[in-house]
């Protein structure tokens, strides 16, 4: 994935010398390891096939970032959600930072930097959203509703303000509260004042 190359990340496969005896000739092997993921509220155990660095000249084995990338890689895999660079590539995709994306989309900051990092893994309804907003139709979606909901607050807020007219028509229905329902004619005999007694608004005996 293109996001991947952006990242700040100085080694290139294949240009560590060993740290034991300092030569380049560094070589990439697949060892199985099983390892316990801290990403969910009870760790996962997960078996996989990780690179590992192996030095030809002293035998020598160490980790690198490849190696933590493909533990958070195979937990994710095994819960059945989206890899961290998976969810990065989304993001990086509409060119937007974590903090754009984070606010368009309603995910909080910290916790969309956590699952890019893979320090957390996401849940199968957040995964199922982030599935859906790598689709750019349903991203355009959610920004229009954004603006819409702005515009129609601002509506909401005018209707609590009645017109001269609407206080008009109120006064013809009789209506001094708002949630009051209009009278009709067949209930206008004796138990009108009964029932527009009640708080509640159910009718009383
Ligand atoms: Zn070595």
């Amino acid at each position: 994935m293109s996001a991947q190359k952006s990242d700040n990340r100085r080694h290139e496969d294949g240009n560590y010398p060993c740290p034991q005896c300092g030569t380049p000739q560094v070589e990439t092997v697949q060892i199985e390891e099983t390892f316990d993921h801290g990403g969910r509220k009870k760790p996962i155990r997960v078996t996989a096939r990780l690179p590992i660095k192996h030095c030809r000249k002293c035998d020598f084995s160490f980790e690198d970032w490849k190696t933590e990338e493909a533990r958070r890689r195979a937990a994710c895999a095994q819960v059945g959600v989206q890899s961290p660079e998976e969810i990065r590539g989304i993001r990086k995709a509409y060119g937007l930072s974590q903090k754009a994306f984070a606010q368009l989309t309603r995910l909080g900051g910290a916790t969309l930097n956590r699952w890019e990092r893979g320090h957390l893994i996401q849940n199968g309804a957040y995964d199922d959203y982030l599935y859906l907003l790598s689709f750019p139709e349903n991203l355009e979606r959610l920004k229009n509703r954004r603006r819409f909901g702005e515009q129609s607050d601002d509506k909401r807020f005018q209707c609590l303000r009645p017109t001269a007219e609407q206080r008009r028509q109120a006064s013809t229905f009789r209506l001094t509260a708002a949630s009051r329902p209009p009278v009709s004619e067949e209930n206008r005999g004796g138990r009108t004042d009964k029932v527009e007694a009640t708080a509640d608004g159910s009718a009383a005996e």
